[in-house]
Protein backbone atom coordinates (compact mmCIF):
# COMPACT_ATOMS: atom_id res chain seq x y z
CA UNK A 1 0.00 0.00 0.00
CA UNK A 2 1.13 3.39 -0.69
CA UNK A 3 -0.64 6.10 1.53
CA UNK A 4 -1.82 5.88 4.54
CA UNK A 5 -4.85 8.74 3.83
CA UNK A 6 -8.69 7.61 4.80
CA UNK A 7 -8.14 5.34 1.17
CA UNK A 8 -5.16 3.89 1.88
CA UNK A 9 -5.84 2.83 5.78
CA UNK A 10 -9.20 1.24 4.32
CA UNK A 11 -7.85 -0.47 2.08
CA UNK A 12 -5.09 -2.14 4.36
CA UNK A 13 -7.95 -2.48 6.88
CA UNK A 14 -10.18 -4.46 4.71
CA UNK A 15 -7.39 -6.80 3.36
CA UNK A 16 -6.26 -7.69 6.88
CA UNK A 17 -9.52 -8.89 7.78
CA UNK A 18 -9.40 -10.91 4.36
CA UNK A 19 -6.58 -12.44 6.09
CA UNK A 20 -4.01 -10.92 3.12
CA UNK A 21 -0.37 -9.58 4.46
CA UNK A 22 -0.31 -5.48 4.01
CA UNK A 23 2.21 -3.17 4.60
CA UNK A 24 1.71 0.64 4.14
CA UNK A 25 3.83 3.61 3.10
CA UNK A 26 3.72 6.53 4.18
CA UNK A 27 5.51 9.65 3.41
CA UNK A 28 4.58 11.76 5.88
CA UNK A 29 4.93 11.42 9.58
CA UNK A 30 2.06 10.65 10.42
CA UNK A 31 -1.67 8.79 9.16
CA UNK A 32 -4.74 10.41 7.99
CA UNK A 33 -3.44 11.98 4.64
CA UNK A 34 -5.30 15.33 4.30
CA UNK A 35 -7.39 14.51 7.63
CA UNK A 36 -4.99 15.28 10.03
CA UNK A 37 -5.33 17.14 13.19
CA UNK A 38 -2.46 19.03 15.25
CA UNK A 39 -2.28 20.52 18.58
CA UNK A 40 -0.60 24.10 19.43
CA UNK A 41 -0.62 25.70 22.84
CA UNK A 42 -3.38 23.13 23.63
CA UNK A 43 -5.98 23.77 20.52
CA UNK A 44 -6.60 21.53 17.82
CA UNK A 45 -6.09 22.54 14.59
CA UNK A 46 -7.71 19.96 12.11
CA UNK A 47 -5.54 20.54 8.80
CA UNK A 48 -8.84 22.52 7.24
CA UNK A 49 -12.21 23.12 8.25
CA UNK A 50 -13.74 19.35 8.43
CA UNK A 51 -17.00 18.07 9.07
CA UNK A 52 -17.87 14.20 9.18
CA UNK A 53 -21.72 13.57 7.89
CA UNK A 54 -22.92 10.95 10.04
CA UNK A 55 -25.13 9.60 7.55
CA UNK A 56 -21.84 8.60 4.80
CA UNK A 57 -22.67 5.06 3.58
CA UNK A 58 -19.36 3.55 3.11
CA UNK A 59 -17.87 5.25 6.22
CA UNK A 60 -20.11 4.10 8.35
CA UNK A 61 -19.28 0.40 7.36
CA UNK A 62 -15.93 1.30 8.80
CA UNK A 63 -15.99 3.86 11.50
CA UNK A 64 -17.34 3.04 14.97
CA UNK A 65 -19.22 6.84 15.68
CA UNK A 66 -19.35 5.81 19.77
CA UNK A 67 -15.59 5.73 19.71
CA UNK A 68 -14.82 8.58 18.07
CA UNK A 69 -17.11 10.57 20.63
CA UNK A 70 -19.08 12.65 17.33
CA UNK A 71 -20.02 16.08 18.86
CA UNK A 72 -22.58 17.60 16.25
CA UNK A 73 -22.94 21.23 15.11
CA UNK A 74 -26.46 22.79 14.77
CA UNK A 75 -28.35 22.56 11.72
CA UNK A 76 -28.25 25.54 9.45
CA UNK A 77 -26.00 28.49 9.33
CA UNK A 78 -25.90 32.44 10.21
CA UNK A 79 -25.45 34.43 7.21
CA UNK A 80 -23.66 37.86 7.48
CA UNK A 81 -24.80 40.61 4.78
CA UNK A 82 -24.56 44.43 4.89
CA UNK A 83 -23.50 44.47 8.79
CA UNK A 84 -26.23 42.06 10.14
CA UNK A 85 -27.20 38.69 10.59
CA UNK A 86 -30.09 35.93 10.34
CA UNK A 87 -30.19 32.87 11.14
CA UNK A 88 -31.58 29.86 8.23
CA UNK A 89 -32.15 27.02 9.83
CA UNK A 90 -34.56 23.59 9.88
CA UNK A 91 -37.29 24.25 11.83
CA UNK A 92 -37.52 20.24 12.25
CA UNK A 93 -34.56 20.09 13.91
CA UNK A 94 -33.74 23.35 15.41
CA UNK A 95 -37.08 24.90 16.56
CA UNK A 96 -35.48 27.36 18.38
CA UNK A 97 -34.50 28.82 15.09
CA UNK A 98 -37.98 28.76 13.61
CA UNK A 99 -38.91 32.51 14.03
CA UNK A 100 -36.01 34.08 12.29
CA UNK A 101 -36.01 31.00 9.39
CA UNK A 102 -39.13 32.25 8.69
CA UNK A 103 -38.84 35.55 8.50
CA UNK A 104 -35.52 35.75 7.22
CA UNK A 105 -35.27 37.95 4.23
CA UNK A 106 -32.18 36.17 2.41
CA UNK A 107 -34.88 33.47 1.40
CA UNK A 108 -38.50 33.74 0.04
CA UNK A 109 -41.51 31.62 0.74
CA UNK A 110 -40.88 29.77 -2.31
CA UNK A 111 -37.00 29.25 -1.63
CA UNK A 112 -37.76 27.70 1.55
CA UNK A 113 -40.91 25.62 0.32
CA UNK A 114 -38.43 24.21 -2.36
CA UNK A 115 -35.72 23.35 0.51
CA UNK A 116 -38.29 21.46 2.62
CA UNK A 117 -38.98 19.55 -0.55
CA UNK A 118 -35.91 18.79 -1.25
CA UNK A 119 -34.92 17.02 2.02
CA UNK A 120 -38.61 15.37 1.90
CA UNK A 121 -37.32 13.60 -0.95
CA UNK A 122 -33.63 12.96 0.07
CA UNK A 123 -35.10 10.89 3.35
CA UNK A 124 -36.97 8.43 0.85
CA UNK A 125 -35.35 5.46 -0.65
CA UNK A 126 -31.92 4.67 -0.36
CA UNK A 127 -29.93 6.72 -2.89
CA UNK A 128 -26.72 5.93 -3.99
CA UNK A 129 -23.10 5.03 -1.93
CA UNK A 130 -21.21 8.25 -3.77
CA UNK A 131 -21.60 11.45 -5.07
CA UNK A 132 -20.63 10.45 -8.53
CA UNK A 133 -23.17 7.55 -8.88
CA UNK A 134 -25.88 9.29 -9.31
CA UNK A 135 -27.79 8.44 -12.77
CA UNK A 136 -28.92 11.06 -15.40
CA UNK A 137 -27.53 14.01 -16.86
CA UNK A 138 -25.12 16.11 -14.91
CA UNK A 139 -24.77 20.01 -14.52
CA UNK A 140 -22.69 22.29 -12.75
CA UNK A 141 -24.49 23.38 -9.16
CA UNK A 142 -25.06 26.51 -9.70
CA UNK A 143 -27.27 25.52 -12.66
CA UNK A 144 -29.29 22.82 -10.78
CA UNK A 145 -29.99 25.54 -8.11
CA UNK A 146 -31.17 27.59 -10.92
CA UNK A 147 -33.36 24.59 -12.53
CA UNK A 148 -35.10 23.89 -9.46
CA UNK A 149 -35.87 27.88 -9.29
CA UNK A 150 -34.06 29.01 -6.61
CA UNK A 151 -33.87 32.55 -6.25
CA UNK A 152 -30.94 34.13 -7.01
CA UNK A 153 -30.59 35.90 -3.55
CA UNK A 154 -31.24 32.92 -1.86
CA UNK A 155 -27.87 31.12 -4.13
CA UNK A 156 -25.94 33.99 -3.35
CA UNK A 157 -26.43 34.45 0.52
CA UNK A 158 -27.16 30.68 1.34
CA UNK A 159 -25.57 28.20 -1.39
CA UNK A 160 -22.73 30.48 -2.28
CA UNK A 161 -20.68 30.88 1.22
CA UNK A 162 -22.34 27.55 2.28
CA UNK A 163 -21.47 24.97 -0.52
CA UNK A 164 -18.57 26.95 -1.26
CA UNK A 165 -17.74 26.15 2.34
CA UNK A 166 -18.14 22.03 1.07
CA UNK A 167 -16.83 22.22 -2.33
CA UNK A 168 -14.84 25.04 -1.96
CA UNK A 169 -15.49 26.99 -4.74
CA UNK A 170 -18.16 30.08 -4.28
CA UNK A 171 -18.97 29.63 -7.97
CA UNK A 172 -20.80 26.46 -7.68
CA UNK A 173 -18.87 25.12 -10.53
CA UNK A 174 -18.84 21.53 -9.51
CA UNK A 175 -20.90 18.85 -10.10
CA UNK A 176 -24.69 18.99 -8.85
CA UNK A 177 -24.31 15.07 -7.97
CA UNK A 178 -21.71 16.69 -5.33
CA UNK A 179 -24.41 18.78 -4.28
CA UNK A 180 -27.31 16.49 -3.97
CA UNK A 181 -25.51 13.65 -2.51
CA UNK A 182 -24.38 16.39 0.34
CA UNK A 183 -27.32 17.72 0.30
CA UNK A 184 -29.08 14.18 1.34
CA UNK A 185 -26.19 13.27 3.89
CA UNK A 186 -27.34 16.34 5.48
CA UNK A 187 -30.92 15.53 5.46
CA UNK A 188 -30.40 11.92 6.82
CA UNK A 189 -27.68 12.38 9.46
CA UNK A 190 -25.59 15.15 11.33
CA UNK A 191 -22.66 16.84 10.56
CA UNK A 192 -20.32 16.43 13.49
CA UNK A 193 -16.43 16.12 14.48
CA UNK A 194 -14.99 13.81 16.96
CA UNK A 195 -14.39 15.30 20.32
CA UNK A 196 -10.86 15.02 19.60
CA UNK A 197 -10.64 15.98 16.07
CA UNK A 198 -10.61 14.80 13.10
CA UNK A 199 -7.17 13.54 13.13
CA UNK A 200 -9.34 10.86 15.43
CA UNK A 201 -10.98 9.03 11.94
CA UNK A 202 -7.72 8.31 10.57
CA UNK A 203 -6.43 6.92 13.76
CA UNK A 204 -9.17 4.68 14.33
CA UNK A 205 -8.80 3.13 11.00
CA UNK A 206 -4.94 2.45 11.96
CA UNK A 207 -5.60 1.13 15.35
CA UNK A 208 -7.60 -2.12 13.30
CA UNK A 209 -3.92 -2.80 11.54
CA UNK A 210 -1.78 -4.72 13.05
CA UNK A 211 1.14 -3.31 15.28
CA UNK A 212 4.35 -2.08 12.65
CA UNK A 213 2.01 -2.25 9.48
CA UNK A 214 2.47 1.32 9.04
CA UNK A 215 5.65 2.74 7.83
CA UNK A 216 5.57 6.35 8.16
CA UNK A 217 8.27 8.76 6.44
CA UNK A 218 8.96 6.11 3.93
CA UNK A 219 8.32 7.81 0.45
CA UNK A 220 7.43 5.49 -2.34
CA UNK A 221 9.51 7.02 -5.25
CA UNK A 222 9.25 4.17 -7.78
CA UNK A 223 7.20 0.56 -8.85
CA UNK A 224 9.17 -2.54 -9.41
CA UNK A 225 7.96 -3.37 -12.97
CA UNK A 226 8.94 -6.86 -14.75
CA UNK A 227 7.22 -8.79 -17.71
CA UNK A 228 4.06 -6.05 -17.77
CA UNK A 229 3.01 -6.53 -14.58
CA UNK A 230 3.82 -4.66 -11.10
CA UNK A 231 6.14 -6.77 -8.68
CA UNK A 232 7.06 -4.15 -5.75
CA UNK A 233 7.90 -0.35 -4.91
CA UNK A 234 11.15 1.21 -4.21
CA UNK A 235 12.07 4.46 -1.93
CA UNK A 236 15.05 5.27 -0.11
CA UNK A 237 14.64 3.19 2.26
CA UNK A 238 14.95 0.09 -0.39
CA UNK A 239 12.56 -2.46 -2.44
CA UNK A 240 9.42 -4.59 -1.62
CA UNK A 241 8.33 -7.30 -3.30
CA UNK A 242 4.27 -7.47 -3.37
CA UNK A 243 1.82 -9.90 -5.12
CA UNK A 244 -0.35 -6.78 -5.24
CA UNK A 245 0.03 -2.98 -5.09
CA UNK A 246 -2.36 -0.43 -4.35
CA UNK A 247 -1.47 3.14 -4.86
CA UNK A 248 -3.71 5.36 -2.57
CA UNK A 249 -1.60 8.47 -3.03
CA UNK A 250 -3.52 11.95 -3.89
CA UNK A 251 -4.06 11.54 -7.90
CA UNK A 252 -1.12 13.86 -9.30
CA UNK A 253 1.67 11.89 -7.71
CA UNK A 254 -0.83 8.67 -8.44
CA UNK A 255 -0.42 9.63 -11.95
CA UNK A 256 3.42 10.34 -11.51
CA UNK A 257 3.97 6.95 -10.23
CA UNK A 258 1.79 4.54 -12.32
CA UNK A 259 1.73 6.47 -15.56
CA UNK A 260 -2.20 5.82 -15.48
CA UNK A 261 -4.71 8.87 -16.44
CA UNK A 262 -5.73 10.55 -13.32
CA UNK A 263 -8.07 13.57 -13.09
CA UNK A 264 -6.59 16.91 -12.91
CA UNK A 265 -7.19 19.76 -11.59
CA UNK A 266 -8.10 20.91 -7.88
CA UNK A 267 -9.60 23.19 -5.52
CA UNK A 268 -8.09 24.11 -2.12
CA UNK A 269 -8.54 26.76 0.87
CA UNK A 270 -6.60 28.67 3.32
CA UNK A 271 -7.39 27.83 6.96
CA UNK A 272 -6.77 30.51 9.63
CA UNK A 273 -7.12 29.73 13.52
CA UNK A 274 -7.67 32.40 15.87
CA UNK A 275 -8.45 32.29 20.17
CA UNK A 276 -11.41 33.94 20.39
CA UNK A 277 -13.18 35.68 23.24
CA UNK A 278 -16.64 34.78 21.44
CA UNK A 279 -18.31 34.77 18.08
CA UNK A 280 -21.82 34.65 19.23
CA UNK A 281 -22.98 31.96 16.45
CA UNK A 282 -23.19 29.10 19.41
CA UNK A 283 -22.69 25.36 17.26
CA UNK A 284 -23.48 26.93 13.51
CA UNK A 285 -21.34 28.43 10.96
CA UNK A 286 -20.82 31.64 10.18
CA UNK A 287 -21.95 32.82 6.03
CA UNK A 288 -20.19 34.93 4.18
CA UNK A 289 -22.62 36.39 1.63
CA UNK A 290 -21.19 39.64 0.70
CA UNK A 291 -20.43 40.14 -3.01
CA UNK A 292 -16.51 40.38 -1.95
CA UNK A 293 -16.06 37.90 1.10
CA UNK A 294 -12.66 37.71 2.40
CA UNK A 295 -13.52 35.20 4.71
CA UNK A 296 -16.25 32.46 3.37
CA UNK A 297 -17.03 30.67 6.19
CA UNK A 298 -16.03 30.52 9.91
CA UNK A 299 -17.43 28.06 12.78
CA UNK A 300 -16.18 28.62 16.51
CA UNK A 301 -15.07 25.22 16.74
CA UNK A 302 -14.90 24.83 20.35
CA UNK A 303 -18.62 25.50 20.73
CA UNK A 304 -18.61 22.07 19.03
CA UNK A 305 -16.55 20.65 21.11
CA UNK A 306 -15.24 22.22 23.85
CA UNK A 307 -11.76 19.54 24.03
CA UNK A 308 -10.47 21.64 20.67
CA UNK A 309 -9.22 24.64 23.07
CA UNK A 310 -8.17 24.37 26.90
CA UNK A 311 -10.48 25.09 29.72
CA UNK A 312 -12.60 28.41 29.80
CA UNK A 313 -11.27 29.29 25.99
CA UNK A 314 -12.11 29.36 22.51
CA UNK A 315 -11.09 28.05 18.80
CA UNK A 316 -12.55 29.81 15.63
CA UNK A 317 -11.61 28.42 12.00
CA UNK A 318 -12.21 30.46 9.47
CA UNK A 319 -11.84 29.69 5.83
CA UNK A 320 -10.67 32.09 2.51
CA UNK A 321 -10.97 30.35 -0.52
CA UNK A 322 -7.79 31.23 -1.95
CA UNK A 323 -5.24 33.64 -1.04
CA UNK A 324 -2.46 30.91 -1.11
CA UNK A 325 0.40 33.32 -2.46
CA UNK A 326 -0.04 36.06 0.19
CA UNK A 327 2.07 36.08 3.30
CA UNK A 328 0.84 34.93 6.35
CA UNK A 329 0.42 38.23 8.28
CA UNK A 330 -1.47 39.88 5.44
CA UNK A 331 -4.00 36.73 5.45
CA UNK A 332 -4.48 36.48 9.47
CA UNK A 333 -4.72 40.26 9.42
CA UNK A 334 -7.36 40.54 6.90
CA UNK A 335 -9.00 37.49 8.47
CA UNK A 336 -9.30 39.60 11.49
CA UNK A 337 -10.46 42.90 10.17
CA UNK A 338 -13.41 40.83 8.27
CA UNK A 339 -14.42 38.94 11.17
CA UNK A 340 -14.53 42.18 13.98
CA UNK A 341 -16.99 43.51 11.21
CA UNK A 342 -19.18 40.70 12.29
CA UNK A 343 -18.30 41.03 15.41
CA UNK A 344 -16.84 43.77 16.41
CA UNK A 345 -16.70 43.41 20.05
CA UNK A 346 -15.07 40.20 19.95
CA UNK A 347 -10.91 39.81 20.14
CA UNK A 348 -9.28 37.51 17.58
CA UNK A 349 -5.84 36.22 18.42
CA UNK A 350 -3.39 34.72 15.81
CA UNK A 351 -2.63 30.68 16.52
CA UNK A 352 -1.81 30.59 12.75
CA UNK A 353 -2.84 29.07 9.41
CA UNK A 354 -2.56 26.07 7.10
CA UNK A 355 -2.26 26.59 3.09
CA UNK A 356 -4.54 23.92 1.03
CA UNK A 357 -3.94 24.56 -2.03
CA UNK A 358 -4.87 20.78 -3.27
CA UNK A 359 -7.45 20.32 -1.00
CA UNK A 360 -9.84 18.11 -3.68
CA UNK A 361 -9.64 16.70 -6.85
CA UNK A 362 -11.94 19.65 -9.00
CA UNK A 363 -15.30 18.02 -10.33
CA UNK A 364 -16.53 19.55 -12.61
CA UNK A 365 -20.32 18.17 -14.17
CA UNK A 366 -19.52 15.12 -15.95
CA UNK A 367 -16.07 14.04 -14.34
CA UNK A 368 -17.42 10.85 -12.29
CA UNK A 369 -18.05 9.17 -15.32
CA UNK A 370 -14.54 9.38 -16.20
CA UNK A 371 -12.72 8.27 -13.62
CA UNK A 372 -10.36 5.49 -12.80
CA UNK A 373 -11.29 2.06 -11.97
CA UNK A 374 -10.05 0.90 -8.95
CA UNK A 375 -8.13 -2.15 -10.65
CA UNK A 376 -5.78 -1.11 -13.35
CA UNK A 377 -4.83 -2.80 -17.04
CA UNK A 378 -1.47 -3.57 -15.68
CA UNK A 379 -1.68 -6.91 -13.51
CA UNK A 380 -0.40 -6.65 -9.83
CA UNK A 381 -1.41 -2.67 -10.00
CA UNK A 382 -4.74 -0.89 -8.27
CA UNK A 383 -5.73 2.39 -7.33
CA UNK A 384 -7.24 3.59 -4.34
CA UNK A 385 -8.17 7.39 -3.56
CA UNK A 386 -10.94 10.04 -3.37
CA UNK A 387 -10.27 10.76 -6.90
CA UNK A 388 -11.98 7.18 -8.06
CA UNK A 389 -15.58 8.02 -6.25
CA UNK A 390 -15.66 11.48 -5.00
CA UNK A 391 -13.81 13.89 -2.93
CA UNK A 392 -14.75 13.31 0.67
CA UNK A 393 -14.40 11.24 3.38
CA UNK A 394 -16.80 8.86 1.95
CA UNK A 395 -15.04 8.77 -1.05
CA UNK A 396 -11.91 8.03 -0.07
CA UNK A 397 -13.31 5.39 2.27
CA UNK A 398 -15.20 3.41 -0.58
CA UNK A 399 -12.50 3.79 -2.89
CA UNK A 400 -10.24 2.17 -0.15
CA UNK A 401 -12.78 -0.79 0.20
CA UNK A 402 -13.64 -1.31 -3.13
CA UNK A 403 -9.70 -1.40 -4.46
CA UNK A 404 -9.25 -4.09 -1.62
CA UNK A 405 -12.15 -6.23 -3.20
CA UNK A 406 -10.34 -6.29 -6.19
CA UNK A 407 -7.38 -6.92 -4.88
CA UNK A 408 -8.65 -9.98 -2.75
CA UNK A 409 -10.79 -10.81 -6.08
CA UNK A 410 -14.10 -10.47 -4.48
C1 LIG B 1 -9.51 21.55 3.33
C2 LIG B 1 -10.31 20.33 3.06
C3 LIG B 1 -11.66 20.30 3.38
C4 LIG B 1 -12.39 19.15 3.17
N1 LIG B 1 -13.67 19.09 3.64
C5 LIG B 1 -14.29 17.90 3.67
C6 LIG B 1 -15.49 17.73 4.41
O1 LIG B 1 -15.96 18.65 5.09
N2 LIG B 1 -16.12 16.52 4.37
C7 LIG B 1 -15.62 15.47 3.65
O2 LIG B 1 -16.23 14.40 3.64
N3 LIG B 1 -14.46 15.59 2.95
C8 LIG B 1 -13.77 16.75 2.98
N4 LIG B 1 -12.58 16.87 2.34
C9 LIG B 1 -12.12 15.78 1.46
C10 LIG B 1 -11.45 14.62 2.19
O3 LIG B 1 -10.65 15.05 3.26
C11 LIG B 1 -10.58 13.88 1.18
O4 LIG B 1 -11.38 13.51 0.08
C12 LIG B 1 -9.93 12.61 1.73
O5 LIG B 1 -9.31 12.83 2.96
C13 LIG B 1 -8.91 12.07 0.72
O6 LIG B 1 -8.34 10.87 1.22
P1 LIG B 1 -7.35 10.02 0.34
O7 LIG B 1 -6.93 8.88 1.18
O8 LIG B 1 -7.96 9.75 -0.98
O9 LIG B 1 -6.09 10.99 0.03
P2 LIG B 1 -5.05 11.66 1.01
O10 LIG B 1 -5.69 12.01 2.29
O11 LIG B 1 -4.42 12.77 0.24
O12 LIG B 1 -3.97 10.53 1.30
C14 LIG B 1 -2.87 10.28 0.47
C15 LIG B 1 -1.68 9.84 1.32
O13 LIG B 1 -0.63 9.43 0.46
C16 LIG B 1 0.59 9.90 1.00
N5 LIG B 1 1.60 9.94 -0.06
C17 LIG B 1 1.67 10.83 -1.10
N6 LIG B 1 2.73 10.54 -1.88
C18 LIG B 1 3.32 9.46 -1.34
C19 LIG B 1 4.46 8.68 -1.72
N7 LIG B 1 5.19 8.96 -2.80
N8 LIG B 1 4.80 7.63 -0.93
C20 LIG B 1 4.06 7.31 0.18
N9 LIG B 1 2.99 8.02 0.56
C21 LIG B 1 2.61 9.07 -0.19
C22 LIG B 1 0.22 11.26 1.56
O14 LIG B 1 1.18 11.72 2.48
C23 LIG B 1 -1.14 10.96 2.20
O15 LIG B 1 -1.00 10.53 3.52
C24 LIG B 1 -11.80 18.01 2.54
C25 LIG B 1 -10.46 18.06 2.19
C26 LIG B 1 -9.72 19.17 2.48
C27 LIG B 1 -8.25 19.13 2.23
Amino acid sequence: MVGAGLAGLTCAKVLHEGGAEVEVFEASDGVGGRVRTDEREGFLLDRGFQVYFTAYPAARRHLDHGALDLRYFDPGAVILRGGGREVLSDPLRDPGALPSTLLSRSATPADKARVAALALRCLAGRGPEAAGEAGGEDASTLACLERRGFSRRFIDAFFRPFYGGILLDRGLSASCRVFSFTFRMMARGWAAVPARGMGEIPRQLAARLPEGAVRLESPVEGLLREGGRVRGVRGPWGEREADAVVVATEAPVAGRLTGEKVPEGSVGEVCLYYETSGVGAGKKVLLNAEEDAFVNNAVEISNVSGLYAPPGRRLLYAVVLGGFDLPDGELLRRGVEELSRWCPRADFRPLGLRRIPYGQFAQPPGVHATLPKNRTSTPGLFLAGEYTVDSSINGAILSGERAAREVLGR
